[in-house]
C-alpha cells in the first residue's frame, strides 16, 4: 500500500553516533542493532476509524527521531508500518455510523498519511494494509496448528473454529511475562481490557490470545489455508514484521499501551513461528494525558492534529512542542504548549533567517560546532528530543552565530526546517 510523501532530508558533514534506545524487556538502554550497518523497524500503526490525536502523533515521531538518528550514524534503515484495516472496532464504528469498513479504513487511512506529511515524519518503506495479507497470516495460522502452538475452540453460530494460541507451550525464545515483567493478575486484567477474552470458555488458559476468528454472519471474511475467517490482532504484526524484516527486527515500537497483550503476545508468535525473538529491543512511548485524563477516543476529550491544523497551528510548531518532551514520559498536554513552542520556533527561525541550506560555505563557528555535537548526543542517549532542543536554545543564548550546517541537522535530525519561513 502507498505509504506518505518522503519529506526533503538534508546532508549533513559528521556523523552522529549509534542511539541508545531504553528496551522494556531488559528495562535497560541498548543499541538495538546487530553492530552491523543495518537497522530495523516494525512500529504497529494505527487502527483507521478515528482521527490521529496527539498521543498517536508523539508515538510516530518518537520513532521518527529513531529513524532519523540511525540514518545520521550512517545505518541503512528498513522500516515497515502495518495498519490494521480490519478489526473489532473499525467494525463496530462502521456499523455504528451506517459507513461500509472498506470506506471508513481508506478514509482515516488519507487522513493519518495528511497528517504524517504535515509532521514530516518519514514514511515507512513498506507501508502494509493487514487485509492484503490476510492469506499470509491464515498460512501461519495453520502451521502454528500442526506444530501444537495452537488450538481449535468450537465456536457456535460460526463457519468453522476459531483458533487461539497456546502460551504455555511457546517457550522456545520466549516465555510469557519476560517482556512485560507483569504479574498474571495484571495481565488478566490487561487482557480484559485491551481486546482479550480470558473469560471465552473452552480455552487452555484464560491468557491464551485468538490467531484465527472464524467467519460469522455479516463479518468480513477471507478463505485462507486455516479456515473462512480473519485473524487475531497479534499474529498480523508477527508475520508482517518476520517476513518485512526478518526475526528479529531491531526494534519493535508502539505505545506504552501496547507492552501488554500485544507485543507480548506478538513475541511469542514469532517465537513459535520462526524460533527467534521479535526483537532486539522494545520500545514504548508514554501516554499524553488532557484535562486531566488519558487522551482517548472513548473519553471524548482528544486532541488532534488535524485540528490544531485546522486553528491555525504551524505545523512544525506541533512537531516542537511534542519533541520537547521525553517520548517515554507520560506526560499532560495543556493548550500553552503551542503557545510556548510558537515563541521557540520564532526565535529559531530568527536566529537562522538569511542562513542558506543551500551555501555551506559559511564559517563555522564555536557555538554552532558544539550545539550539533550536543544535538546529536542527546538524541544518541535514548531520543533525548527536550535535551536536543535545548542545546539550540543554549546555542542562541549563547550569541553564537547560525551556520547552514546546523540548519540542515536541525533539518535532518529534529525534522524541522528553520530560517526560511
Ligand atoms: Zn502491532
Amino acid at each position: 500500500m502507498r505509504a506518505w510523501e518522503h519529506p526533503d532530508v538534508p546532508e549533513v558533514s559528521g556523523v552522529g553516533s549509534r542511539p541508545r534506545v531504553h528496551d522494556t524487556a531488559t528495562g535497560s538502554p541498548v543499541d538495538p542493532t546487530d553492530g552491523g550497518e543495518r537497522a530495523t523497524m516494525y512500529v504497529c500503526g494505527i487502527t483507521p476509524y478515528d482521527a490521529t490525536h496527539l498521543g498517536h502523533a508523539a508515538t510516530y515521531l518518537a520513532f521518527d527521531t529513531l529513524n532519523r538518528a540511525w540514518r545520521d550514524a550512517g545505518l541503512d534503515v528498513e522500516y515497515v508500518q502495518n495498519t490494521t484495516d480490519v478489526d473489532d472496532p473499525l467494525l463496530e464504528r462502521a456499523a455504528a455510523t451506517g459507513v461500509d469498513w472498506r470506506e471508513l479504513a481508506a478514509s482515516q487511512i488519507a487522513l493519518f498519511r495528511r497528517d504524517m506529511e504535515a509532521l514530516r515524519v518519514l514514511p515507512p518503506d513498506e507501508y502494509v494494509a493487514v487485509t492484503d495479507e490476510v492469506e499470509r497470516i491464515g498460512e501461519a495460522v495453520a502451521f502454528l496448528l500442526e506444530s501444537g502452538h495452537g488450538y481449535r475452540v468450537p465456536t457456535e453460530g460460526a463457519d468453522g473454529d476459531d483458533v487461539y494460541f497456546d502460551v504455555q507451550r511457546a517457550t522456545d525464545a520466549w516465555s510469557l511475562g519476560a517482556e512485560s515483567g507483569l504479574a498474571r493478575d495484571t495481565m488478566l486484567a490487561l487482557s480484559a481490557e485491551r481486546g482479550g477474552d480470558p473469560d471465552r470458555p473452552g480455552k487452555r488458559d484464560p491468557l491464551d490470545p485468538l490467531l484465527w476468528r472464524a467467519a460469522r454472519p455479516g463479518e468480513p471474511t477471507w478463505d485462507t489455508a486455516v479456515g473462512t475467517g480473519r485473524p487475531g490482532w497479534h499474529i498480523e504484526c508477527s508475520v508482517i514484521a518476520g517476513d518485512r524484516l526478518g526475526a528479529p527486527v531491531s526494534v519493535q515500537g508502539g505505545g506504552s499501551d501496547l507492552v501488554f497483550p500485544h507485543h507480548e503476545m506478538s513475541a511469542g508468535h514469532t517465537a513459535a513461528l520462526a524460533h527467534a525473538p521479535l526483537a532486539r529491543a522494545y520500545v514504548h512511548t508514554g501516554m499524553i494525558a488532557y484535562q486531566g485524563t488519558k487522551i482517548s477516543k472513548s473519553l471524548g476529550n482528544l486532541v488532534t492534529v488535524r485540528g490544531l491544523l485546522d486553528d491555525g497551528a504551524d505545523p512544525r510548531v506541533v512537531r516542537l512542542a511534542l519533541l520537547s518532551h521525553r517520548y517515554s514520559d507520560d506526560w499532560e498536554w495543556f493548550d500553552s504548549e503551542l503557545t510556548s513552542a510558537t515563541t521557540r520556533l520564532a526565535s529559531w527561525d530568527a536566529w537562522a533567517r538569511g542562513v542558506d541550506l543551500e551555501d555551506r560555505g559559511d564559517a563555522d563557528t564555536s557555538v554552532a560546532v558544539a550545539s550539533m555535537a550536543r544535538i546529536r548526543e542527546r538524541v544518541a542517549d535514548d531520543l533525548d528530543t527536550p535535551g536536543a532542543v535545548a542545546a539550540v536554545d543554549t546555542a542562541i543564548a549563547a550569541g553564537g552565530t547560525c551556520t547552514g550546517e546546523l540548519v540542515a541537522l536541525v533539518d535532518a535530525v529534529l525534522g524541522i526546517r528553520i530560517g526560511r519561513h
